[in-house]
Formats: C-alpha cells, structure tokens, sequence
C-alpha cells in the first residue's frame, strides 16, 4: 500500500509542477488550474488511503463542512475581495501549521525518538509552529487591511526593527534549548511563550507596511504559508507537503521580489515596513496649487474616439469595482471595426492582486494578443491618439516619476500623460490605493470623465 501512496504522491507533486508552470501564461493558466486540481485529489485521496488514517467519521465530517463552506465561499467572492480572500486562506495555512506542530509535540509518537532523530524533530516542530504563527496573525492583519477593517496606515512603533530582532533572537535562542532538553516543564513553557512572541511578530511586521506595499506583503504571506507547510510536512515526514510547500513557498518569494522589482523597492525595505500611507500624509501638493481638473462629456470622449487612430486603455482597481470588464471589451470591438488601433496596458500592480486585470479582460474574453505590460507598451504612448484610463490612480501617477518626495517615488508607471489625450474615468478627484495625489489629473492634455466606469463607457458606446 505504501508503495501506491508514494506513487500517487509523486504524480501529485508532478501535476503541482506543471500547475505553476501553466499559470505562469495566459493561454494555459485554465488548464494549470486543473492539472492543480487533479493533484490535490490524488493528495488528499492517497493520504485518507494511507494506514495512518483511522477516524473517518471525523474526517468526512470535518471535508464536508470545510467543503460546504468553500463553495459557499467561491461563489459569492466578488473579484474585488479576492485579495483579502486569499490573505484569509493563508491565515488557514499558518493556522493548520501551528495545531499540526502542537499535536506533533503532543503526540505520544514523539516520545519514543531519540538523539538527532528527536532533535531534528524538535527544530521542526518549533520552525513550524514559528513559522505559522507568524502567517496566521500576519495573513489576519493583511484581511483586514486589505477589507479596510484596520488602517492602511503603517503602524510605526518607537524601536521597531529592534522589537522585530530582538522577537527572533529570543525565539532562536530559546529553540537551542528547547531542541537539546526534550519535553521537560520548562522546554514546553518555552514552545508556548515562543508562540505568543512569533504571533506578536507576525501581528507587528505587517501592521508596519503600508498601504502601497500591500501587494508585495500579499504574495509574501503566500511564501511564508507554503514555509509552514514544507515545515510541517517535514515534521510529519511528508514528502508531498515539502514538495508542496517548497514550491508555493519559492514561488511566493520569487513574486514578491519580481513585484519589489515592478515598483523599483527593495525587498528588504518592504519587509521592515514603516512605507506607504493611507492619504493622511500624500505626497503631492494640494489640488488647489495644481489648477483645475477639465472634465469632458460622454458625448466628447466618443466623437473624439471615432477620430483616433491608436488608443491605449490602462485599467486599474476602478475598472474591477464596476465590473466594466464587459463593456470595455464591447467599447474595443466597436472601435476595432472604425479601423482604431486598440491596445490595453497593463501596470504589474493594477488593482489588488498579482494578474487581478488579467483574470478580468481573459473573463471578458478579450483577446490576449492586446494586452500587453508595461514594459512592453510603456514606449508607445506618444505615438498615442488617445489613452483611457478606467479606474487606475496609483499606477498612472506621474509624481512617481518626477518628485522625489512622493511616498511612491521610484515606482514605475505607465506613462500615459506623454499621450496626445487623456481621459480619465472615474467617479472622484480622490486618491487611490497609496492615497497620494494625481496630478495626471490636472495636466493639460487630460480631461476627467466623472462616474461609474461602468456607467461612463455604457454612455460612451452609445454615442459611438
Ligand atoms: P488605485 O487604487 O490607485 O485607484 C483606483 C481608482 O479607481 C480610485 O482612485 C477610484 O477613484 C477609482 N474607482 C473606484 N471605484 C470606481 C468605479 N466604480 N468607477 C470608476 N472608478 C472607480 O488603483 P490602481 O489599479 O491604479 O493601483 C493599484 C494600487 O493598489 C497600487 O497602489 C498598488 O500598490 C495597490 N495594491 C495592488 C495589489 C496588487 O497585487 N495588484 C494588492 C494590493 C494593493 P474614485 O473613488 O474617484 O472613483
């Protein structure tokens, strides 16, 4: 039987590598998701098969109400909430890690090993209820910033690095000792106190990043879960959940540093937080100073539309909150047909979650080939007629670019104010996501079509 259970397990572990493989690319993301879903069958059917699972009764009761909850979930989720949906399912795996750990060093079982085989145990438990406390209480704090629960605002408490450092080396020093003194009254007082400290740290490091580093945080709390579970696995002697958690941890931090690399910060400095605020302390001078926002017409935006020969459209988080995916792609189809050249950009950061506008233009079927990154188009813009910036702020934002003093300085933007015209859907001259201040608001050549996105480009494609 074993060996049936470590053959499912590889195949499994092979379906998860092809998974991320065919994630990493449009056209083969949909297949990707189901190579992933046929591994976890095979996972979860091979360990309820192995010899170690005996209470059935639990468990069918414990999947099916987990289950009943996770439809429920998946299909009421709005796109929109996705990003704290996916910080609340890391919270789940930090979560799972500790209960694991604990009962791991519970466990009968674990008496019974002796010399570097119980030490090696130890280091794994410890490492993994370390690890998921601090992805349990990190993941909850990312939720409720994310759901506006808690304050973008970073927490900067007085001595905040040193409060951080000195959690860790407190925790490591007490893991010697807890690793060479097996289960005595003090080793155990010492796993317990070590789990309050790495729940507080958890807590601290994320309440000390800001808004505009949530995305990088986002994809870090996924490499800190997919940690706990290799650790877990380890301490289990779980050959697929090390494979499993090796990959959602390596891929986890490879996004985060690609994403620090998207908006030009340093991994580190994201990490020891303190950057991004939630609008209180924007860096740009006030709207007053700027002059005055020119706002154009439904009617307006189309005539000149049905005039331009190459548009871009930069969607951003505004574009998700009206759900106008379908409309835009209506509107480009429209404008296909007049002979117009009609691209979309995509910033690395638009919206709340790595891919967020992606998942929505693939879901309005709009055909890859003309959705292009950044990199790819970020050029382009002064051959542009026009470009429609539908619900993006932050990413658009030329301060990044031109005032040093701006809280997202440095971060690369789509630089669509070197278009011939700009028009800029959205319902408000208010800041987005880093609450800083546009001032692509009030430049010469940028007029503000205010309302619903939704709203606006339905009355657009009318007049067109
Ligand atoms: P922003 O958050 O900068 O701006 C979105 C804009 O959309 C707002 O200014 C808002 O203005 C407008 N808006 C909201 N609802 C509507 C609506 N119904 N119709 C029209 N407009 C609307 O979005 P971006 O996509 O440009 O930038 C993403 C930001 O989010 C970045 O700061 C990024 O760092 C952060 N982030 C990204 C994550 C990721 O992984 N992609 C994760 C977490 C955060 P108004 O209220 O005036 O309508």
């Amino acid at each position: 039987m074993d060996g049936v259970i470590y053959m499912a397990y590889l195949l499994a572990a092979v379906l998860f590598i092809l998974s991320l493989k065919g994630l990493s690319n449009h056209e083969s993301a949909k297949l990707g998701n189901y190579y992933g879903m046929a591994g976890m069958a095979i996972a979860v059917l091979a360990t309820i098969s192995s010899d170690a699972v005996t209470a059935y009764v639990m468990l069918i009761i414990a999947v099916g109400v987990g289950s009943y909850i996770g439809v429920q979930k998946a299909k009421s989720v709005e796109m929109t909430e996705m990003p704290q949906l996916v910080a609340l399912l890391h919270s789940f795996v930090g979560m799972a890690a500790i209960l694991i750990s604990w009962a791991g060093y519970i466990s009968p079982a674990a008496h019974e090993l002796t010399g570097a085989e119980q030490t090696i145990h130890l280091v794994e438990i410890y490492l993994g209820i370390f690890i998921g406390a601090v992805t349990f209480t990190g993941s909850l704090i990312a939720w409720g910033k994310l759901n506006g629960k808690i304050s973008g605002k970073p927490l900067t408490l007085p001595f905040r690095h040193g409060l951080n450092a000195g959690a860790i080396i407190i925790s490591l020093w007490m893991m010697t000792y807890f690793a060479s003194n097996p289960h005595t009254g003090l080793s155990t007082f010492m796993l317990l106190v070590m789990t309050v400290i790495a729940l507080a740290l958890g807590l601290h490091l994320v309440a000390a990043i800001g808004g505009a580093d949530m995305p990088v945080v986002v994809s870090m709390l996924n490499s800190y879960s997919g940690w706990a579970a290799a650790a877990t696995g380890f301490m289990l002697g779980n050959d697929l959940l090390i494979v499993v958690g090796a990959l959602v941890g390596s891929s986890g931090a490879i996004l985060s540093y690609i994403m620090c690399r998207g908006m030009n910060r340093s991994f580190i400095s994201v990490i020891m937080g303190g950057f991004g605020t939630d609008g209180s302390s924007g860096g740009s001078a006030d709207a007053g100073e700027q002059g005055d926002a020119v706002e154009a017409s439904a009617d307006d935006v189309a005539d000149e539309l049905s005039n331009a020969k190459s548009v871009i459209i930069v969607p951003g988080f505004g574009m998700a909150v009206a759900k106008a995916q379908q409309v835009v792609k209506e509107m480009t189809e429209n404008l296909q047909k007049k002979g117009c050249n009609v691209r979309f950009g995509i910033h690395p950061v638009a919206g709340r979650l790595p891919g967020h506008m992606n998942v929505l233009l693939a879901e309005a079927d709009v055909p890859y080939d003309i959705v292009l990154e950044m990199d790819e188009i970020n050029d382009d813009f002064p051959e542009t007629d026009m470009v429609l910036v539908i619900g993006a702020n932050d990413t658009v934002n030329p301060d990044a670019m031109e005032r040093p003093d701006s809280p997202i300085a440095g971060m690369p933007v789509l630089k669509v104010w070197e278009a011939k015209q700009v028009i800029v859907l959205k319902r408000s001259l208010a800041s987005g996501y880093a609450g800083v201040e546009n001032p692509l608001f009030f430049k010469d050549n940028t007029r503000m079509l205010f309302g619903d996105a939704k709203e606006s480009i339905q009355s657009v494609l009318k007049s067109l």
